[in-house]
């Protein structure tokens, strides 16, 4: 099977295409990869044609293959992406008047068993390699003909737990922020995490990094250990100690999420535990009123409640209700599931 080039930054692309290439030749490769975003390499028009047929003989772009497509009635498309070695994996669009929006899956399933999830239901198969993180938003682009200078956020929000995929994760960053490529700015990608800690303090150190989003959703030690048993090995305390810590850009904040499961963790009590826990941290909450799936043995709360919960949080740190996108085709979050 041809080797995928898409996950290749500069210099291995240019060992890759030997030695006796002169560097123009790379950079006309890199461009027509990454920021045309060609379908297949016989069509780098830029490159002579012994040149053009060598390198389709023996590689290919590699992007994700489209399986199934689902369309929301509110405009969201949901994609089961098929990889190279027949496993596969979702990604969402989410489009909006003033930008798109793609959330992206990291690994193949996940490991990591949060309570509320449909994606932990089906376990960790593998991790996604650089290019299939890259490859789905060449995809997702492509299929949506999203013009050049339109602004795109991309949120690693999808299947799995980011950090336990890190170098991964941090490589497909650097192709996608690179201004020779993508040139998508840092600020406009987030990684979500439920709370890897030592991974945290890793992704602070690299120099070219997401956003940092941490899903938080409960406010106590015992509730956090039931929902999510990665609490066990890394504890709330802990958690929030290493946020404390972590270097932020000057514009950047924390980001925390919580999921509101009606009677679980929705009381105004709560509420005041969250403020509590994050008041020394530059930090906004966003909400996520539970979006619900078979299997999934919690209710989601009524709007007054998050409304409740919202104006609690509010009085002391930005704090935003996130609307469910492609509820309908269950793309929202948590509902991820590799499946029709
Ligand atoms: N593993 C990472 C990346 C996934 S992000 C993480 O945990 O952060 C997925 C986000 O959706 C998380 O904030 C998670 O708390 C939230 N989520 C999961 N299941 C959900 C559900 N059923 N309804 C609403 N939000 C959910």
């Amino acid at each position: 099977m041809p080797d995928p080039l898409i996950g290749l930054e500069f210099d291995e692309l240019r060992t890759t295409m030997g030695a006796d290439q002169p560097a123009y030749r790379t950079r006309q490769v890199y461009e027509a990869i990454y920021r045309q975003n060609v379908p297949d390499l016989v069509q780098i028009s830029t490159l002579p044609r012994a040149t053009r047929e060598h390198l389709a003989g023996h590689y290919e772009t590699g992007h994700p293959r489209i399986a199934q497509r689902f369309e929301s009635a509110d405009g969201t498309r949901r994609y089961l992406l098929r990889l190279a070695d027949g496993k596969t994996v979702e990604a969402v669009w989410m489009p909006e008047p003033d930008r798109d929006t793609i959330c992206l899956s990291t690994q193949v399933g996940c490991p990591v068993d949060c309570k509320f999830c449909l994606t932990a239901l089906l376990g960790l198969e593998r991790n996604l390699t650089a290019g299939e993180i890259v490859g789905q938003v060449l995809t997702l682009t492509r299929d949506n003909a999203a013009s050049p200078g339109r602004r795109l956020n991309l949120v690693m929000m999808g299947m799995g737990e980011p950090l336990l995929n890190l170098p991964n994760v941090l490589k497909a960053t650097r192709l996608l922020c690179d201004p020779q490529g993508m040139a998508i700015p840092e600020r406009r990608i987030t990684v979500s995490t439920a709370g890897v800690i030592p991974k945290i303090a890793e992704l602070g150190q690299a120099p070219v990094r997401p956003k940092l989003a941490i899903s938080l959703n409960a406010s106590t030690e015992e509730s956090r250990r039931e929902l999510m048993p990665i609490t066990r090995k890394y504890h709330l305390a802990d958690l929030i100690e290493v946020c404390r810590a972590y270097p932020l850009r000057p514009w950047e904040r924390l980001t925390f999420e919580y999921v509101l499961l009606r009677g679980v963790n929705d009381a105004d009590a709560d509420a005041r535990r969250v403020v509590r826990l994050l008041a020394h941290l530059k930090a906004k909450v966003n909400l996520l009123a539970l979006n619900p799936g078979p299997g999934i043995a919690f209710e989601t709360p009524d709007p007054e409640r998050v409304l409740a919960f919202q104006a609690i949080v509010a009085r002391s740190m930005p704090c935003f209700i996130r609307k469910p996108r492609g509820l309908d085709i269950f793309a929202a979050c948590g509902q991820l599931k590799r499946s029709a």
